[in-house]
């Protein structure tokens, strides 16, 4: 029997102070993008990635803005993890530069170094590589920062999946030149809609802060010696994020608990995404891999990943296949990508389960049982 209410992948999960701080908002009068509330959320982020923060609009816009700052011109190469959102890259082809795709190491399912290693060596004319942090999990810092100081590449992080992971003892997104989160409905922590840009170099962030202000000098009088954006996150929703900050470290341990009751469910029927050893991951989606009775068509799941989702579906529960890897989208036909083909099979053969905080043990085990018939 269909469940009355639908298990969505990651719903929002409100369970703190969010309402009396948006309150607070409304108390102040302060329904704008700007305010103290936004300089109270990005204090507290400051904080947690140990680096300056800008508060956005969304994650997309803090990535623009990186890009940006770190000088991507029109005609520039930009290299970008294949398995990813569309979200990654898609700025980089709104400034007029052109993407080059990385593999996914099989250890992580993040960005393969070596891959990166020679679409460097390559293609001299990449000015910055977004790396992601997969599905809540780091990719590798250190190598990553390595292979791209040694060719002058900017390393920014793509961390909208992975606020309250670590690498090593680094917080996600606290690496290479730029990071950034998104605090999406769907992400573990949201603000609705929303993100945040971080950076060590404070004038490059004082930079991108300028151009997420519509690029005003500082004059009485309204003077632009270049042009910008209206990227800020409202004041209002910086209240949920402050609220919803509370609660991050909760959140964490509730998606990895989450993430080990599947294990138990289906252990030895089905193969999970890896930890990595130098990290903790968020588990901001349990990812499962499926066996494939037959090989999938290049560029579509599997027979068995589409019939767990429309049997899932007709139960109301919501999952859906790993994030199609850009090298196999229409829209990047002809664009190189450098690697294994590792992204290609975990297309194929994985699933996103439900994962949201609230979730109990009986939600878990319902969507085992339909999963494993
Ligand atoms: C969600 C997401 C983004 C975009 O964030 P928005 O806040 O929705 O703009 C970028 N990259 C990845 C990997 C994401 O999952």
């Amino acid at each position: 029997m269909a469940r009355v209410k639908r298990l969505f992948l990651s719903p929002p999960h409100i369970a703190g102070t969010e309402r009396a701080r948006v309150g607070e908002v409304f108390d102040s009068n302060y329904i704008a993008p700007c305010g103290a509330m936004v300089d109270r959320f990005e204090a507290a982020l400051a904080q947690h990635a140990g680096r300056g923060a800008l508060a956005t609009a969304s994650g997309t816009a803090a990535l623009h803005l990186a890009l940006r700052v770190l000088g991507v011109r029109p005609g520039d190469e930009v290299a970008c993890s294949t398995l990813t959102f569309i979200a990654s890259i898609a700025p980089a082809l709104d400034m007029g530069a052109h993407p080059v795709f990385v593999e996914s190491a099989p250890e992580t399912w993040c960005m393969d170094p070596g891959a990166l290693e020679t679409a460097l060596q390559k293609h001299p004319r990449i000015k910055a590589v977004v790396a992601v942090d997969l599905y809540g999990q780091c990719c590798d810092y250190a190598a990553l920062e390595t292979v791209c100081a040694r060719h002058g590449a900017a390393l920014i992080i793509d961390a909208a999946e992975a606020l309250g992971a670590t690498y090593k003892n680094r917080p996600a997104g606290a690496a290479g030149a730029a990071g950034f989160y998104s605090f999406n409905g769907n992400k573990i922590v949201t603000t609705s809609g929303g993100g945040a840009l971080l950076m060590a170099d404070a004038t490059k962030l004082a930079h991108a802060r300028k151009l997420s202000q519509q690029a005003r000098e500082p004059e009485p009088w309204y003077e632009h010696a270049e042009t910008g954006h209206n990227y800020r996150l409202s004041n209002v929703l910086a209240g949920i994020g402050v609220g919803q900050l509370e609660l991050l470290k909760n959140f964490v341990e509730k998606r990895r608990e989450i993430f080990s009751w599947y294990v138990e469910e289906l252990k030895g029927l089905v193969a999970f995404m890896p930890e990595s050893p130098h990290g903790k991951s968020s588990r901001w989606l349990t990812v499962a891999r499926l066996p494939a009775c037959h090989k999938a068509e290049r560029g579509k799941p599997s027979e068995n990943v589409l019939r767990v989702i429309a049997a899932l579906d007709a139960a109301n529960i919501e999952s859906r296949p790993v994030w199609k890897p850009m090298h196999l989208q229409p829209v990047f036909a002809g664009c190189p990508c450098f690697g294994e083909p590792v992204s290609e099979a975990i297309f194929a053969e994985g699933v996103c389960l439900p994962s949201g905080s609230a979730m109990t043990r009986e939600d878990v085990a319902e969507v085992c049982e339909i999963l494993m018939k």
